[in-house]
C-alpha cells in the first residue's frame, strides 16, 4: 500500500490540509491526481485509486480552468460507497504549476502538471545539444515554480562531455548537471538520488533525447506495465490507461504528460531575467540606467560583446525572447479586449 509521504506529502501539505473545513477533513482522505480526462481524475490516496469527479459545489465555484485538478495536484476526495469510485471537494494550493496559455482567437490555458519539484532538462550528447534552447528550457522551469536539473544524456556516444558541460554551467551557472547513459547506467543513481523522499520530477526536453529511456530505467525496466489502470468505461468495455504520474521503486515520483511532451515557451515574463542573469549583470554596469544596448555611450552589454566576454548569439538569443514575449503579451491583451466585447454583447441580448 502506499503512503502519503510515497506521494510527495510534506509538512506543508499538512498545513493546507488542516486549514480545510472540518466536515470536508471527516469524509474525505488527501489524494493525489494521478490522470485526468474530459473532467474525469484518477486519484490516489493512501487506500486506493478512484475515478473520481469534482463535487457540484467546486464546479459552481470554479471559473477557470486553474479552479480545477491537472495530473499532479492534491485534493481532498471522497469515497462514494460500495464503489471505486469518488468525489473531489476541493484542490489544496499548488506550489509550482506548468500552463500554457494557446493564442488562438481567444486564449486558452492548458494546464500541463502541477507540484513539480524537480524539471530534468534533457538535452542529448550530440547534435541536440543546443544552448538556446537550453534557455528556453531553464526560463519555462523557473515559470513554473520547478527547481531545474540539467541532464545530458547518451554519454556513451559522446567522447567529450565535459566540453558540453562546461557550456551548461556557463549557460546556468548554479544548476546541478548530471551526465547519463540509459545503455550503460551511468549517471542514473544520481538521478535516483535528487528524486529521494518523495520529490517530484518532469522531464523537458526534445523527441528522441531517450526521456522514456530513462522513465523506464527509474522504473526498474519493465515496471511501467503495471502501472496500467485497467477499468470499465461508460459502456462496460474494459480499457487501459497509464497513469501519467509514476511512483518509482527507489522512491520519487515522475510526472510524464502528453502536455509536457509539447511543452513550449509561452507567457514567460520575469523569468527572462533569471535565465539570463549574466546579461542582467552587465546592464548594472552600463552608464545610462535606461539603456537599450544599441548604440548607447557606455553600455557594458555592447562592451562584453565587442570584448568577446559575451558572445552575440546568446545576447541575439535574449532578444529574441524579448520579442516573443512582447509578441505575446499583445496577443493576450487583444484577445481579453475581445472577450470582454462578446461578454458585453450576451448581457444586451439577455435584456
Ligand atoms: P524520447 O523520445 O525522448 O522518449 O527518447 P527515447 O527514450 O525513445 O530514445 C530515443 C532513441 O535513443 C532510442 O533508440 C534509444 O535507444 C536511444 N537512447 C536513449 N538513451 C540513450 C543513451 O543514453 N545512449 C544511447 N546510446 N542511446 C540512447
Ligand atoms: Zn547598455
Amino acid at each position: 500500500m502506499t503512503n502519503l509521504q510515497q506521494l510527495g506529502w510534506t509538512a506543508l501539505r499538512e498545513q493546507d490540509w488542516t486549514a480545510l473545513p472540518e466536515g470536508m477533513k471527516q469524509k474525505s482522505l488527501p489524494g493525489r491526481v494521478t490522470l485526468e480526462h474530459k473532467r474525469m481524475y484518477r486519484v490516489i490516496t493512501e487506500e486506493g485509486e478512484w475515478l473520481s469527479v469534482c463535487s457540484g459545489t467546486m464546479e459552481h465555484m470554479a471559473s477557470e480552468r486553474r479552479d480545477f485538478p491537472a495530473v499532479g495536484d492534491w485534493v481532498a476526495v471522497e469515497k462514494m460507497p460500495g464503489e471505486q469510485r469518488g468525489i473531489i471537494h476541493s484542490l489544496l494550493p499548488r506550489t509550482s504549476l506548468f500552463s500554457r496559455k494557446s493564442a488562438g482567437m481567444t486564449i486558452t490555458e492548458q494546464i500541463i502538471a502541477s507540484n513539480v519539484n524537480i524539471v530534468f532538462l534533457v538535452m542529448s550528447l550530440n547534435q541536440d545539444f543546443n544552448e538556446r534552447r537550453l534557455e528556453r528550457y531553464l526560463i519555462a522551469s523557473y515559470d513554473s515554480g520547478a527547481l531545474p536539473v540539467i541532464l545530458l544524456t547518451k554519454k556513451d556516444l559522446c567522447a567529450e562531455a565535459e566540453v558540453f558541460i562546461e557550456k551548461a554551467q556557463r549557460i546556468a551557472p548554479g544548476t546541478d548537471i548530471i551526465a547519463v547513459s540509459n545503455h550503460t547506467g551511468e549517471g542514473l543513481d544520481e538521478v535516483q538520488a535528487i528524486l529521494q523522499n518523495g520529490k517530484t520530477a518532469a522531464l523537458l526536453g526534445s523527441s528522441g533525447v531517450g526521456k522514456s529511456s530513462l522513465t523506464n530505467a527509474l522504473l526498474d525496466d519493465g515496471k511501467m506495465e503495471i502501472q496500467d489502470i485497467r477499468e470499465d468505461d461508460a459502456k462496460g468495455r474494459h480499457t487501459t490507461t497509464h497513469r501519467e504520474l509514476l511512483l518509482l521503486p527507489h522512491g520519487g515520483i515522475l510526472i510524464d504528460t502528453p502536455g509536457m511532451r509539447e511543452f513550449q515557451l509561452w507567457d514567460q515574463g520575469d523569468s527572462l531575467d533569471a535565465s539570463f542573469q549574466d546579461i542582467d549583470q552587465l546592464a548594472h554596469s552600463c552608464k545610462f540606467s535606461d539603456c537599450q544596448h544599441k548604440k548607447e555611450p557606455g553600455c557594458a552589454v555592447q562592451t562584453a560583446i565587442a570584448e568577446g566576454i559575451l558572445p552575440a548569439e546568446r545576447y541575439d538569443s535574449y532578444l529574441k525572447l524579448q520579442r516573443e514575449l512582447a509578441f505575446l503579451e499583445k496577443k493576450l491583451k487583444q484577445s481579453e479586449a475581445k472577450e470582454r466585447k462578446t461578454q458585453k454583447k450576451v448581457t444586451h441580448k439577455k435584456r
